[in-house]
């Protein structure tokens, strides 16, 4: 398949783990086998979590693994302004409105989401703010409602190549609403924009074919779907891939030191018995 193009995207907060490893290798794989290209990405948009020694650890290990990338490594913490200027015609559609409630409710909404922590659903508290109302230190939420209006004639589907979910996925507006709804965007103040959006922004921008990532992320592939129609960004092919957990079926968090690769490379691991550990 000419033109694959996979890129990995951690976010610099901690060490390369064995789940990390598993998603790397093969988005790797996937490119190199159709010929394709393959990309680094640092998510690294939380700036107090993020750190450049995680980025560099991550480097000798995917490197150490036999990884090698095809440009540059991209870091959307030298995007942030860029990436809110780019929402302008969303404003402009009235699709965007201020938001004033609390940065410990916002940050966690703007975090990648993860495994057991539940999604929260904006209750709606600010939605009849104008944008002329905006105010430092107002947040930029999405009124969903108005968006999947503004978006009705449009075909909201993906294509999943992943094994648990192989085919087409069709939208449901409704389950858009009641599991996704207002989610922030960007808050000015503190820098910061919502993972769901840069994401977006980088892979049309990194003209990625195919996302091959976690499968804890493919429940949140509708909202990265609506911002692509909204934002007029393609739509790549997704590939969700089962966690690698451990002895107790927990999924491997990043702050599980016991399976980073670093540990194993410390005690004479070779990468290809990571490969067969991961089941590659
Ligand atoms: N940065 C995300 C994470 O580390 C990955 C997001 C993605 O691959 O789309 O969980």
């Amino acid at each position: 398949m000419a033109g694959v193009v996979t890129r990995f995207a951690p976010s610099p907060t901690g060490p390369l783990h064995l789940g990390h490893a598993y998603s790397a290798l093969l988005g790797h794989d996937m490119a190199r086998a159709a010929g394709g290209r393959f990309l680094l990405r640092f998510e690294d948009t939380d700036l107090q979590r993020s750190k450049p020694e995680w980025k560099a650890a991550i480097v000798e290990d995917l490197q150490w693994l036999g990884l090698r990338w095809d440009a540059p490594p991209h870091q959307q913490s030298l995007q942030i302004a860029a990436y809110s200027a780019r929402l302008q015609p969303l404003i402009d559609a009235g699709l965007l409105y201020p938001c004033s409630c609390t940065r410990g409710d916002i940050r966690a909404a703007l975090a990648a989401p993860q495994e057991g922590v539940a999604h929260q659903v904006y209750p709606g508290t600010c939605r009849h703010r104008p944008m002329a109302d905006r105010r430092p230190g107002d947040a930029l939420r999405l009124n969903l409602t108005k968006a999947l209006a503004a978006l009705a004639h449009e075909n909201l589907e993906f294509f999943e190549t992943g094994p648990a979910h192989d085919g087409q996925h069709r939208l449901d507006p409704a389950k858009a609403q009641s599991q996704i709804g207002d989610i922030v965007l960007y808050r000015k103040d503190e820098e910061i924009v919502a993972y769901f959006l840069a994401s977006a922004f980088d892979d049309a921008d990194q003209g990625i074919s195919h996302v091959v990532r976690g499968e804890d992320l493919f429940d949140f592939t509708p909202i990265q779907v609506i911002l692509q129609h909204l934002l007029r960004l393609p739509t790549p092919i997704y590939h969700h891939h089962a966690l690698i957990r451990d002895d107790q079926g927990k999924r491997l968090a990043k702050r599980d030191d016991a399976r980073a690769i670093a540990k194993y490379r410390a005690e004479g691991v070779t990468p290809a018995e990571i490969r067969r550990m991961v089941g590659l």
